[in-house]
């Protein structure tokens, strides 16, 4: 008798049955096989949520292929997580992709170059601040941020310094979901508690104190100086995202801690990393968030926004002083070689969508949706069960004093004809920065509507 727990050996076709190659999904087979084989990001297995179909996107919009709450068009108020500041199908980046695909898709990297990834690279160095240098490009965000570990770990190594190995940050950070980022991450309440354990321990500080136009807490700069020194002999870096911590709370802090992190780093003799993935290519209002106190990091992160929301890719940069500490170690290399490294197709799209940025006043633009967002979300502070409301550049944030109900906020938002991915105690949005005056004031109603609900 077969075990009737033990399934068939061969094959399995899909639970839901196996879908004709030539034919269109129907959307109920669609969301049967979703949550039958599909992880999604944070989700249980199987999916508890049942997600909303994109058929396609254009500008701000996303097209439903069957219509939620009597929409079957949203405007996109979350830029797919930072990344589509032009908004979707621009046609210079569709024409960047086409060019590039005639040209080739991908092409090994080790032994190889080839025009998109120099491009990309030069640039990358051109409107990043000194003396920022040399180029590591990675295949997604939190690549990036390994990347940047291991060349601050290898410059101490190499340098005949290997104790100086751990990281100090300031707590409500988030810089990813692999290994050494997650050790990074804020360790409370966060996403990744469920490791605190088996990761690598890190030093933490306490979080800046809340508020970009706050006055400098003195005492605050003093114990983060503090620790810094406490810890220098085994610290390799200091690693934090400048002004806007972004999946660890959505805050925002005086860009004066960063002018603190730079002298306390120089003086201690310990590496600092810059964390721009969120932040990068405009999103606060200065190309870089960094550009806020006029300080440059050692290492800097970039992603998100880098190829305008189309391919994943990152950049992980640094100064002269640390590529060239690493190559005078016993071991000259840095061992890393992503199989997709330097990636042709999402190089030449990153060089078009950073033209497009600064062929534009972008910083303009930024501005515009500022106000926007500042008159339009004013209203949400009066609501009850809101306990803030801030904005910065193109990000608008409503926090309440409880965690949101999250299906609860998405269906009111959704109503409202808006897209929004509420989390935690947060209903927040990065519009694109295409986003029209209308459309700025739509989302704001739509988050005023989903922190009422939630
Ligand atoms: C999103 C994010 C990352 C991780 O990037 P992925 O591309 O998702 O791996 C790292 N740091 C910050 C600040 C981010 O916002």
């Amino acid at each position: 008798m077969p075990d009737p727990h033990v399934p068939a050996a061969g094959p399995r076709s899909p639970a839901a049955g196996r879908p004709d190659p030539g034919l269109p999904l129907d959307p109920g087979v669609l969301l049967d096989l979703d949550r039958e084989h599909v992880w999604h990001p944070y989700g249980p297995m199987p999916s508890r949520q049942q997600p909303l179909v994109v058929a396609s996107a254009s500008g701000v919009r996303l097209r439903l292929a069957a219509p939620a709450e009597g929409r079957d068009e949203l405007v996109d108020g979350m830029s797919s997580w930072w990344s589509a500041i032009h908004g979707y199908r621009h046609p210079t980046l569709d024409e960047a992709a086409r060019a590039q695909l005639d040209r080739m898709s991908h092409v090994m990297f080790g032994g190889l170059t080839h025009e998109p990834a120099v491009r990309l690279a030069a640039r990358l160095v051109e409107i990043t601040p000194e003396p920022l240098r040399h180029v590591f490009l990675a295949d997604s965000g939190s690549v990036s941020v390994e990347v940047a570990v291991k060349m601050c770990l290898q410059y101490w190594r190499s340098l005949g310094r290997p104790g100086k190995h751990r990281l100090l940050t300031w707590r409500g950070g988030y810089h990813g979901d692999t290994w050494q980022p997650m050790s990074v991450c804020d360790p409370e309440g966060g996403m990744h508690e469920l490791w605190s354990g088996v990761l690598p321990r890190q030093v933490f500080a306490d979080a800046p104190p809340p508020g970009f136009d706050a006055p400098p807490d003195a005492g605050y700069a003093r114990r983060l100086r503090d620790l810094i020194g406490e810890h220098a002999h085994e610290l390799a870096a200091v690693i934090v995202e400048p002004v806007v911590q972004g999946a660890g709370g959505m805050t925002f802090h005086s860009p004066e801690y960063l002018r603190v992190l730079r002298e306390a780093c120089d003086e201690h003799d310990v590496l600092l990393v810059f964390d721009e993935i969120a932040t990068g290519f405009g999103r606060t209002g200065e190309l870089f968030a960094t550009g806020h106190a006029g300080v440059s990091p050692d290492v800097m992160c970039v992603g998100k926004a880098l190829t305008g929301g189309y391919l994943t890719m990152a950049a992980a940069l640094c100064t002269s002083r640390v590529a060239e500490g690493i190559s005078r170690g016993e071991v000259p290399v840095l061992a890393h070689g992503p199989t997709f490294m330097g990636n042709p197709l999402a190089a030449a799209v990153a060089c078009a969508s950073i033209d497009l940025l600064l062929g534009q006043d972008w910083a303009l633009e930024v501005k515009r949706i500022e106000s926007g967002l500042r008159e339009g979300l004013a209203e949400a502070a009066r609501l009850p069960g809101v306990r803030d409301v801030r904005v910065l550049g193109a990000i608008g944030v409503v926090q309440l004093d409880h965690p949101v109900d999250m299906a609860a906020a998405t269906r009111a938002a959704v109503r409202s004809g808006v897209w929004l991915r509420p989390f935690r105690d947060l209903v927040y949005t990065m519009p694109p920065y295409v986003t029209g005056d209308e459309d700025v004031a739509r989302i704001c109603a739509a988050v005023t509507e989903a922190a009422a609900q939630g």
